[in-house]
C-alpha cells in the first residue's frame, strides 16, 4: 500500500490556492496601486503595486516576452502542467463535475467514473446548470475586477443604467462560462484552446507527461488497435480493470499513448495506483519523461533548451526590472498655442504654451521648471503648481525674452529645453522637455 501516491488531492489543494489568491488579489492595494489591473476608464496599468500610465506602456513588450517564454520554458519542462494543475478550465470543470454534478447533486455514479450519468431528472441537471450559472456571476465580476476594481465595480453595479457595458461584459462573460462548463465541457481543451494545438510542439524526449509503463504493464494498444483488455503477456501488471478510462474527464485511454486530448490532470495515475496498492506496485501511468522511462533514470530537468530559456528569461526579468525602475514620477507633455508670438509694449517677445503636468507619483507634488536658455525668461506662471497623485493639471506658460538679436529676413525659431521637477524632490523627480520658441524678423518688431 505504501506505493498509492494521490496526485488529486494536492491538485484540488492548489486549485483551492488560485481560487483564493485571484479572489483576494484585487482587493489588496499598496499605495493605492493594485497588484495587477489595467484599468481602460482610468487609462492606468497597476502592476506589482505600481501604477503605470498608458503613456508608460513600454513596459508591456517586455510582459508578453516574459509570459510567453515562461509558457515555453514551462511547457518544455513540465508538458501540460499548466492545464492539469492551474488552467481555469481545469479547475471550472472539476468544481462543476465532481463537486456539483457528482457530489451534490449524483449525477454521475461516482467521482471514479466520468463516462457514464445516471439517469437522473431534468430538474437535477438544470439545477446544476442554476448553481453554475450563480457560480458564474461571481467568476466573472472576479475576472472584470482586473479591469474595474472592486469598489468602482460595485458603484457602477449600483448606477447601472449608466454603466451598461460593464454590465454587458457581466452578462456575456457569465454567459460564456455557462455554455463552456455546461456545454462545451472538456472539447474546449481538444478543439477550441490554442495553446493544447501547439504545446506538442514544445515537447521533447525529456519532457514530463502523463506515461502509461508498458513494460511492466503490458502492451494494449498496437499502433492505434486495441489488442485486448488485459494483456495476455507473461508478467504483464495491467489487470484490465480500465479504471483509469473510467475516471478520465476527456474520455480517452491513455495506454494507447500520449493524446492531444490528455490534459495531464494525473486522475488515471491515481486510479491506476489504487489498484495496483493491492499488489504492493506502484502505478503504472506515471508522470515521467520518455528518457526516464526508458532508462529507468531520473527525469533530465537541466538541458539544453531548459537552461537557455531559464537565461534569456532572467535576462528578460532583469530588463523589466531595471525599466520599471525608470518609471517616471511625473509626465509633461508641451504644445504650443496657435500663437506665433506676441510682443508687448515694452518690446518683450513672448510665447505662449500648454504644459500638461502628470502627477504619477502616489503623493501630492509641486511642480516647476526652467529653461536652459539665460535669455529666456518665466512671464507666467509665477509660482509652483500643485498636482495631486494621479491626476493632471493644464497650465497656460508664457515665456518671454528681451535679447533681440534678431534676423533682418525672417522669424527665428530656436529650440529650448525645458528642465520641469517637483520642487519637493527635485534630485528624484525631473523630465527634460524640448520645444521652440520663435524671435520675430526684425521689421515685425519695429
Ligand atoms: S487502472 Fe492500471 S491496471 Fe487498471 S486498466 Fe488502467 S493501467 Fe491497467
Ligand atoms: S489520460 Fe485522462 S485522466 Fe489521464 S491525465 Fe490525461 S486527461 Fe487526465
Amino acid at each position: 500500500m505504501g506505493c498509492e501516491k494521490n496526485y488529486t488531492s494536492r491538485r484540488h489543494f492548489g486549485f483551492a490556492i488560485i481560487t483564493a489568491i485571484a479572489f483576494v488579489l484585487p482587493f489588496i492595494k499598496i499605495n493605492d496601486s493594485h497588484f495587477f489591473l489595467l484599468s481602460f476608464d482610468k487609462s492606468k496599468l497597476h502592476l506589482l503595486f505600481t501604477q503605470f500610465d498608458m503613456q508608460e506602456l513600454y513596459l508591456m513588450p517586455f510582459l508578453f516576452i516574459i509570459l510567453f517564454l515562461f509558457i515555453f520554458f514551462l511547457t518544455t519542462l513540465g508538458g501540460r502542467v499548466w492545464c492539469g494543475w492551474s488552467c481555469p478550465q481545469t479547475i471550472f470543470r472539476s468544481v462543476y463535475r465532481d463537486l456539483i454534478q457528482t457530489k451534490i447533486l449524483k449525477i454521475y455514479k461516482n467521482i471514479k467514473d466520468k463516462q457514464k450519468q445516471q439517469d437522473v431528472s431534468v430538474f437535477k441537471r438544470a439545477l446544476s446548470v442554476i448553481i453554475w450559472a450563480c457560480l458564474s456571476v461571481l467568476i466573472a465580476s472576479n475576472f472584470l475586477w482586473y479591469f474595474v476594481p472592486p469598489q468602482d465595480f460595485f458603484a457602477y453595479l449600483s448606477d447601472w443604467t449608466n454603466h451598461k457595458v460593464l454590465v454587458g461584459f457581466l452578462a456575456c462573460i457569465t454567459l460564456w462560462l455557462v455554455f463552456d462548463v455546461c456545454f462545451l465541457k472538456e472539447n474546449f481543451c481538444v478543439y477550441v484552446c490554442p495553446y493544447a494545438r501547439i504545446q506538442s510542439t514544445m515537447f521533447d524526449n525529456d519532457t514530463i507527461q502523463v506515461l502509461y509503463n508498458e513494460e511492466r504493464g503490458g502492451k494494449i494498444y498496437d499502433k492505434g488497435t486495441k489488442l485486448w483488455k488485459k494483456p495476455q503477456i507473461e508478467g504483464a501488471q495491467c489487470t484490465g480493470c480500465e479504471a483509469c478510462v473510467k475516471i478520465c474527464p476527456t474520455h480517452i485511454d491513455i495506454r494507447k499513448g500520449m493524446q492531444l486530448e490528455c490534459i495531464n490532470c494525473l486522475e488515471c495515475s491515481d486510479a491506476c495506483s489504487k489498484v495496483m496498492a493491492k499488489f504492493n506496485f506502484p502505478s503504472l501511468i506515471e508522470w515521467t519523461s520518455e528518457n526516464a522511462q526508458k532508462t529507468h533514470q531520473k527525469v533530465k530537468y537541466f538541458r539544453f533548451r531548459t537552461i537557455a530559456y531559464v537565461a534569456i528569461l532572467s535576462v528578460a526579468s532583469v530588463v523589466l526590472v531595471l525599466m520599471s525602475g525608470k518609471k517616471e514620477h511625473m509626465l509633461l507633455n508641451i504644445n504650443r498655442t496657435s500663437e506665433l508670438y506676441n510682443i508687448t509694449k515694452d518690446k518683450n517677445v513672448e510665447n505662449s504654451y500648454t504644459f500638461l503636468f502628470q502627477n504619477t507619483d502616489s503623493k501630492k507634488h509641486t511642480y516647476y521648471f526652467d529653461t536652459n536658455d539665460t535669455n529666456i525668461k518665466i512671464v507666467r506662471p509665477s509660482e509652483p503648481i500643485e498636482v495631486k497623485p494621479n491626476h493632471k493639471q493644464r497650465v497656460i506658460v508664457i515665456l518671454g525674452s528681451k535679447n533681440l538679436n534678431l534676423n533682418d529676413q525672417k522669424d527665428m525659431p530656436i529650440t529650448i529645453k525645458i528642465n520641469a521637477y517637483a520642487v519637493d524632490e527635485k534630485e528624484k523627480i525631473s523630465v527634460d522637455r524640448e520645444t521652440v520658441f520663435v524671435y520675430p524678423k526684425k521689421q515685425n518688431l519695429n
